[in-house]
């Protein structure tokens, strides 16, 4: 099985939102440009630009010192992935290499030619070593996080290398290695950091419900793209209740089961949405907020448009530029994450259909979240 799908993928950042935020970020923080970096980091820097202009503009969000730390996580991270999708690389040495990655990062001088599915990420493979240089002197308590993250990571990848996607369990399970980690990871920098309270990371399921979050939304939203290589996220505990085989639903768009399969699906991704708002609650640093929120709201409204939407199963859905827009700019407080929530939520309940069989689940689901969201804006005053 090819996997490839990553949550640092996004790709609902335009070029225009890309710059409202670069020119956003410009004007409030001068000063960093003119801040310059060692020469390795500032590889790194330039290689995220390169391979994801969108989450390097995010990285940018933070505090200066967590942006090295998590640059470095996500390069690290994305060269990971890149071993994982390369699908020309044997079994045995991808294996062999994805469940000892993380001792790379402690050997001076490593790097391999040759292995990465896009020539940028053969390129950040081949100068590995310049990472590995940058990650050396980055401050030792990020240095043992991140290596974590990555050696469980990389072993959950190596599992899923010869194991395909069928029980809910399993899907769960692939999540949290690709992505809820990532949210684990980032919460355990942020407690290291000082700049969030060091409970967060304790909090383990809503870090990890922060990453499935967005790691189910996409798989769910990319279907046909996925299927078109060959490549299965869904699981096939939910869909084969529904089809014979996964390209089924494709062929026949508007039919009740391809539809209901779909729901059922986002039924599945609903479950995490008050977690996240859980987590994004215990924040304290305005910009470490919007680090985390940006991409939590970019998800539950693409949920909303996925929903009942037939087009899923012929082509990539995306929501609509404005939205986007509107939703990056305005996810600056808690309140305003709440209030769109709650927007989105009522979005998708004018979708349910009637007399199917996971109706009644979403408008449960739906319930739960906006009593949530109201009972949060009520209780204003635990708001920092
Ligand atoms: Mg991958």
């Amino acid at each position: 099985m090819s996997i490839r799908k990553s949550i640092f993928k996004p790709k609902e950042l335009s070029a225009l939102l890309k710059f409202k935020l670069e020119a956003r970020r410009n004007e409030g923080s001068l000063k960093q440009l003119n801040h310059t970096k060692d020469e390795s980091l500032q590889y790194c820097y330039d290689t995220l630009n390169k391979v994801s202009r969108s989450f390097a503009v995010v990285i940018r969000e933070l505090p200066q010192g967590l942006d090295d730390a998590v640059c470095l996580f996500y390069l690290i991270l994305r060269a990971l992935d890149s071993i994982e999708d390369d699908m020309d690389l044997q079994n045995d040495s991808k294996i062999e290499l994805l469940r000892h990655f993380h001792l790379k990062n402690y050997e001076h001088g490593w790097s391999i030619e040759g292995v990465g599915d896009k020539e940028e990420y053969r390129e950040l493979l081949a100068n590995y070593h310049i990472v590995i240089e940058a990650f050396s002197k980055l401050d030792t308590k990020y240095q043992g996080i991140i290596s974590d993250i990555c050696s469980k990571m990389g072993a959950g990848m190596a599992d899923f290398t010869e194991k395909k996607i069928n029980a809910i369990e399993d899907y769960d399970l692939y999540c949290h290695y690709v992505a809820g980690l990532v949210g684990m990871g980032l919460s355990e920098i942020f407690a290291a950091s000082g700049l969030e309270n060091s409970s967060i990371s304790q909090h383990e399921t809503r870090s990890n419900s922060m990453g499935l979050f967005l790691q189910k939304t996409n798989i769910i939203r990319d279907y046909k793209e996925d299927l078109d290589e060959s490549r299965i996220f869904w699981p096939r505990e939910i869909w084969s209740t529904y089809a014979l085989r996964l390209e089924d639903f494709s062929l026949e768009p508007e039919k009740k089961e391809s539809l209901s399969c779909l729901n059922e699906l986002v039924n599945n991704a609903l479950v995490h949405a008050t977690d996240c708002l859980d987590y994004l609650k215990m924040l304290k640093n305005d910009r470490v907020f919007r680090f985390c929120a940006i991409p939590q709201v970019m998800a539950i409204a693409t949920l909303a448009e996925v929903y009942n939407n037939p087009k899923v199963f012929t082509e990539n859905v995306k929501i609509r530029k404005g939205m986007a827009a509107s939703l990056i700019l305005n996810a600056n407080s808690i309140e305003d994450v709440v209030v769109i929530y709650k927007k989105m939520a009522e979005t998708i309940r004018r979708k349910i259909p009637h007399n199917f069989p996971n109706s009644e689940t979403t408008n449960n689901l739906l319930n739960q979240i906006s009593s949530y969201c109201s009972l949060s804006l009520q209780e204003t005053p635990e708001f920092k």
